[in-house]
């Protein structure tokens, strides 16, 4: 995981904040809270949340999905973005971490925007599926436990209309899906969906070497 974008320099990785980071003053505050955290490495990096919130703007989405919402950031972002009849269902397992996720939902004003699910992101997922859901969300974002990764995506490609995009995180795992030592379980799962992507006729894909590695996949029309 990153919390930053991997392999550059410091001094560019600087630089490149320094020209193009627009990130409000409501995010930057969460940045910093989510530093104290035990676990802040699964913060996306500002520089992504940026990213996304231009794919959202560019996509004219108003329905998203966030799978994995940690302390916010991923919701905040997307949701500062919509328009004001916007929605992100957002699904996680942790109260006490969307605990300060809501906190800055409501700071920022966007909390009605923003749907929480509190369970297992696969149940949810269903749920909205069963619902008759599917086809109606224009943007996914993949960022949940690793070894239920290729589970996500099968969901989020039936729940995002043709033409939607699906971003997934972390499929570089800080490196390791390169390294034929590394054989732990979320290693092997994030190589196999990776392999499983590249030849998908069900979508067109970019993998981005920004953060921990972001796969874009565009559900053909
Ligand atoms: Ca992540």
């Amino acid at each position: 995981m990153a919390n930053k974008t991997l392999g550059l320099e410091k001094n560019l990785y600087d630089y490149l904040h320094s020209v193009s980071l627009r990130e409000p003053e409501v995010l930057a505050q969460l940045r910093e809270e989510t530093a104290q955290h035990p676990m802040s490495i699964m913060q996306i990096a500002p520089e992504q949340g940026q990213f996304m919130a231009l794919l959202v703007q560019l996509i004219e989405a108003k329905k998203t999905l966030d799978i994995g919402v940690f302390t916010g950031y991923s919701s905040l972002v997307v949701a500062l973005t919509l328009p004001p009849e916007g929605k992100v269902v957002a699904c996680d397992v942790s109260e006490k971490d969307t605990a300060i996720a809501r906190r800055y939902w409501l700071k920022a004003g966007v909390a009605d925007k923003i749907e929480l699910h509190i369970a297992p992101a696969q149940e949810t997922l269903d749920r909205l599926i069963a619902g008759g859901e599917a086809g109606t969300f224009d943007f996914a974002f993949i960022d949940a436990d690793k070894n239920n990764y290729d589970n996500y995506y099968e969901r989020a490609l039936q729940l995002v209309r043709p033409g939607g995009l699906i971003a997934i995180d972390n499929v570089f795992q800080s490196g390791r899906v390169a390294d034929p030592q590394q054989q732990d379980n979320r290693t092997n799962n994030i190589r196999a969906l990776n392999q499983k992507l590249h030849h998908d006729p069900r979508i067109t894909i970019s993998m981005l070497p920004i953060a921990d590695g972001l796969t874009l996949a565009l559900k053909l029309r």
